[in-house]
């Protein structure tokens, strides 16, 4: 069986016309706003989106208010949403902006590929829905559709699978209304193509699916055996000083870059919390510490780590009584621990720790 491409577009496009949700950056074709959402959704979905949105938008209206925030508040912002390599490319590429391009955001998808943290989806994204240009995009939602659609039996993670997809995005995506086919096909991976149960009854290309056909949409996309989970074990030390509490800022590079967290280390084999804090506090921040108890134990889950955080309450063995920063760390009022950004875990702990303190 072929597949349409004609009556494809035009099924979709219909189907979309009365079946788009009503979200917040559909209202206003905004190139800037576009920017800013496509980033947020690359690994994040819809709803926990929105109220980020939202708050982004009031606190950076447009590119040359990104572009002058200083990195802490923009870090603030994004504060929970994970991935945060993402908030500071945007940064950075808001300053590009500026810098090179006038402040206006860039309509061409190459262009716009050599701004940091934007890939083939985010410029396609960009170029066809805030520029109207027939730029293809292929997001999971866009390759599950594909290759049902087509009937692509390939691991949907393999390169030359990906490239397969692009290419035949390339070839639907039409002239005219290229950004709301992009976004309908998305749209139809949400709500119909599902991954588990595809809603093939109700879906308004069923007569050009070739999975359909052949009988088992279900079975596909292909994926290889997921990734083994890595767990890691790691000890984190509340040490508080005159209403304080020491924190430190983690490197610009890496996992939760530039974001603050709670001193402490991952837990080697067989290594206890107690004695790796010890270790930690003398070497890191050259602070001889005792352990008063275990506070809480939290589960994070990375897309590929498993995480288990100790947190134990720490008292000073030191005589040092001044609240001078040590190294990247410095101790933190409670006004001052709201200002900083945190990673989700150590919020939930700093968060129980405040309401333990008041609760004294
Ligand atoms: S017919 Fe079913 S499998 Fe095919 S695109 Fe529609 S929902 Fe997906």
């Amino acid at each position: 069986m072929n597949v349409n491409r004609a009556k494809f577009r035009q099924k979709l496009l219909r189907w979309f016309q009365t079946h788009r949700r009503r979200l917040p950056w559909r209202e206003n074709g905004n190139p800037y706003r576009i920017f800013i959402v496509e980033v947020m959704l690359q690994q994040t979905q819809i709803k926990t989106v929105i109220p980020y949105y939202e708050r982004w938008l009031k606190a950076f209206p447009n590119v040359r208010a990104l572009a002058r925030a200083p990195l802490d508040r923009v870090l603030k912002l994004w504060e929970g949403l994970g991935y945060y390599t993402r908030a500071r490319n945007l940064h950075k590429a808001a300053q590009i902006i500026v810098r090179d391009h006038r402040g206006k955001i860039p309509s061409d998808a190459e262009v716009l590929r050599s701004l940091p943290g934007i890939g083939p989806y985010t410029s396609g994204a960009i170029a066809s829905i805030a520029f109207g240009k027939p730029v293809p995009l292929v997001d999971g939602n866009v390759a599950r559709v594909l290759s049902r659609v087509f009937y692509i039996r390939k691991d949907i993670l393999a390169p030359d699978v990906q490239r397969q997809f692009y290419r035949l995005a390339e070839r639907l995506v039409p002239n005219k209304n290229p950004g709301a086919f992009n976004q309908a096909l998305m749209e139809l991976g949400s709500l119909v193509c599902i991954p588990d149960m595809p809603r093939c009854h109700v879906c308004p290309v069923k007569s050009e699916c070739r999975a359909l056909a052949v009988g088992n949409p279900s079975s596909l996309p292909v994926k290889s055996k997921n990734v083994r989970v890595q767990k890691i074990r790691m000890a984190v030390g509340l040490l508080r000083k005159k209403g304080r509490v020491l924190v430190r800022r983690r490197p610009d590079h890496g996992i939760w870059g530039g974001l603050f967290e709670l001193p402490g280390r991952v837990l080697l084999n067989g290594q206890s919390g107690e004695e790796a804090l010890k270790q930690e506090f003398k070497e890191a921040l050259d602070l001889r510490v005792g352990i008063q108890k275990k506070v809480q134990v939290i589960e994070h889950r990375l897309s590929h780590r498993q995480m288990v955080i100790h947190a134990f309450s720490l008292k000073s063995s030191s005589r040092r009584n001044t609240l001078r920063p040590i190294g990247n760390a410095r101790w933190a009022s409670e006004a001052e621990l709201k200002q900083l950004s945190f990673p989700v875990p150590y919020q939930k702990i700093l968060n129980a720790s405040s309401h333990y303190e008041r609760t004294q």
